[in-house]
């Protein structure tokens, strides 16, 4: 999980859920390698349910031990989003765990929403109409269209982090960031720029009046208890 931070009052808001696989030896194989496997087939469906309902367990842990009420965002690939299962998923782990609706938010890649627009339309507006609030991950280097913005249910862009990285070195890449960050306020739309690395990216994206950010800046990936020691300590200093 890593931390999403409001950029004004540094504090928490979210979480980013990233899938790691742990080899017998206790190293990690990351989810570049394992995710396109699963996506050839319907392991990338099994794969999913188990993340959302143990981030749906996540949260009641997180809930009992009085850490705030943070949203907890995963990723969805393009392939298993088209797919009728995601819905019946989330119904599912909603009721199942009686998880706030609204305590979880959906990453979809622009690629998601490209083929069968209709189609598209159909599954964002279901997700909404559970509850959960839906981002668009990778935002600006895809090719969904400003009008995509106006017609789906979207509630979230995160700025692709290639544009983050390349914030003081590029200026087109600087422009690409301003522009999104300018479009999602206008919008009404929370923008995240993820991939955050240093001090002077993040006050760039201050200067442009980011909401939120993430990255290695502010914190790394960690897992669900070393997660609630990091909020504890920055929450209460050290003991
Ligand atoms: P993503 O969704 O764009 O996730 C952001 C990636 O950037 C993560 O890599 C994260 O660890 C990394 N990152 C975070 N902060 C920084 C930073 O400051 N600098 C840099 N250079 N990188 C940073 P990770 O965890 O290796 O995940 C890679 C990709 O794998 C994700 O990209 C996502 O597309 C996919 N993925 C991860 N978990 C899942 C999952 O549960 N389901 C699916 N379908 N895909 C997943
Ligand atoms: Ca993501
Ligand atoms: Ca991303």
């Amino acid at each position: 999980y890593q931390p999403q931070l409001d950029l004004r009052g540094r504090q928490i808001v979210g979480v980013e859920a990233l899938l790691r696989w742990r080899r017998a030896n206790g190293s990690y194989i990351a989810p570049g390698e394992f995710i396109p496997i699963a996506e050839q087939s319907t392991l990338i469906i099994t794969l999913s349910q188990w993340l959302i309902n143990q981030i749906c367990r996540q949260i009641l842990i997180w809930d009992h031990i009085k850490l705030p009420p943070l949203r907890v965002a995963f990723n969805v690939a393009a392939r298993h989003f088209r797919h009728a299962q995601i819905l019946a998923t989330l119904h599912e782990s909603v009721g199942r765990y009686a998880i706030d609706p609204a305590r979880l938010c959906i990453e979809l890649t622009e690629d998601a929403l490209l083929d069968d627009a209709a189609h598209a339309r159909t599954i964002l507006e279901e997700i909404k109409r559970i509850g959960l609030s839906i981002s668009i991950d990778d935002f600006g280097a895809g090719y969904s269209s400003l009008s995509h913005l106006r017609s789906y249910p979207i509630d979230e862009l995160k700025i692709d982090q290639r544009f983050i990285a390349e914030l003081t070195t590029d200026p087109g890449s600087r422009a690409i960031a301003a522009s999104v960050i300018a479009i999602g306020n206008t919008f009404g739309l929370r923008v995240v720029a993820e991939g955050v690395e240093t001090a002077v990216q993040l006050a760039i994206l201050s200067e442009h009046d980011c909401g939120i950010v993430q990255g290695y800046h502010l914190a790394n990936p960690m897992s669900a208890n070393a997660l609630a020691d990091w909020i504890r300590y920055r929450q209460e200093g050290p003991a």
